[in-house]
């Protein structure tokens, strides 16, 4: 897949051999590539080129290399407005018992995540439990069970009871009875655009009254993301978005779709099947990994020295570089984002990439 680093950098050196504006249409052809490759909806894609076209044309940007990097930015900055849709509806607190239901179409993650969720937040000293109100799949309350004892969490289910609403509503109350303040319904997955299924979800949310409802979503769903989000959102108030599967090569873009159809933020991130492969969600780093961009964000919170650099005013590109390059030397690249574990030629490969681009910023490549 192709990097925004890489047609930036390429970009910002044939500038000084052809016009401005051909090398303009073609880094902008470049970002659109991008993010069609990243699962960003059509749609969306369409709005940001009219915006960075936008500011193309205004006086505002100013000529030389740096329009690269003021661009740069800007498409940066439209993607995290898109995705940054301010809190989620409902934040549990721990003094009084809330209700959290989960919804997804099948296979997302969903009954894996309730757990996990479930798991992170007795970590944090909360005390959870699980209900699986899932009476349709074979095998559903098997996998709730199976997890939720793995995870020491209490669990409610039964094999016999064959009405979704019911079974939620009893799980429900049984929890409320008892010392616990995170009350996590998982539901039956849905299949398609079934409106049986999201009717029956609706049901359930109408007897359970969640204070939440969060949306988990694979985060290889591309461009079908938006279509199934607005199903769900008719059928249950959706307050907040859970993607998963992030730790392979899927961008995720399928968020932003999601995001803009539920109007709700993503809270947290899957990244393995394990309990514990569940992290809070972080807007800068999702962003970068979008972009196809080396996560600078993530690596300068690891490098404490860079961050207090960069927080008194002294963040350049060579002061990343270098920061780099130590790292590299000291461990193994896969610490990093974007380096093999090997410490391999590729990681040197990039490592000049990122030197040659560096080197072509003006101002010494001062932001
Ligand atoms: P559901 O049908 O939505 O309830 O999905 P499940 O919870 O049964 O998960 C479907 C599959 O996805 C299972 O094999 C899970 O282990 C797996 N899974 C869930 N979350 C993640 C994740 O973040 N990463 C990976 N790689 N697999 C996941």
């Amino acid at each position: 897949m192709e990097k925004l680093w890489s047609i930036l950098s390429n970009k910002v050196k044939e500038s000084n051999k052809i016009t401005e504006e051909k090398v303009l249409e073609d880094w902008i052809a470049g970002i659109i590539r991008v993010l069609l490759q990243s699962d960003v909806d059509f749609k969306i894609v369409r709005e940001i080129e009219r915006k960075i076209k936008t500011l193309i044309k205004s006086d505002d940007l100013e000529s030389g290399r740096n329009k690269f990097i003021i661009l740069h930015q800007a498409i940066f900055s439209e993607i995290c407005k898109i995705l940054d849709v301010g809190r989620p509806s409902f934040i549990p607190k721990k003094r009084k018992p809330s209700v959290v239901m989960f919804v997804g179409l099948q296979g997302c993650g969903k009954t894996t995540t309730c757990t996990k969720y479930a798991y992170y937040h007795a970590r944090k000293g909360w005390k959870p439990a699980l209900v699986c109100a899932d009476t349709f799949r074979a095998g559903a309350f098997d996998q709730l069970k199976h997890d939720a004892l793995k995870a020491r969490i209490p669990f409610y289910g039964s094999y016999t009871e064959s009405d979704p609403v019911k079974l939620a509503v009893q799980g429900v109350a049984n929890f409320k009875k008892k010392n616990v303040n995170l009350i996590i319904v998982d539901t039956r997955v849905c299949h398609k655009q079934d409106a049986s299924l999201l009717e029956e979800l609706h049901q359930v949310s109408e007897a359970i009254q969640p204070d939440l409802v969060i949306f988990v979503m694979d985060s290889r769903i591309g461009q079908a993301a938006s279509n199934q989000a607005q199903a769900f959102k008719r059928s249950v108030e959706v307050g907040a978005v859970i993607v998963t599967k992030m730790e392979g090569h899927a961008k995720g873009g399928g968020a932003l779709s999601i995001v803009k159809a539920t109007k709700s933020p993503v809270i947290f991130i899957g990244f393995g099947e394990q309990m514990d492969a569940l992290k809070e969600f972080d807007l800068k780093s999702f962003v970068s990994r979008l972009l196809g961009m080396f996560d600078w964000y993530g690596f300068m919170h690891r490098q404490p020295e860079l961050l207090e650099k960069v927080s008194e005013g002294e963040s350049t590109f060579r002061i990343m570089y270098e920061h780099l390059q130590n790292a590299l030397k000291i461990g193994p690249g896969g610490q990093i984002p974007g380096f093999s574990k090997d410490h391999s030629k590729e990681s040197e490969t990039k490592l000049k990439h990122y030197k040659a681009f560096m080197d072509s910023m003006t101002n010494g490549g001062k932001f």
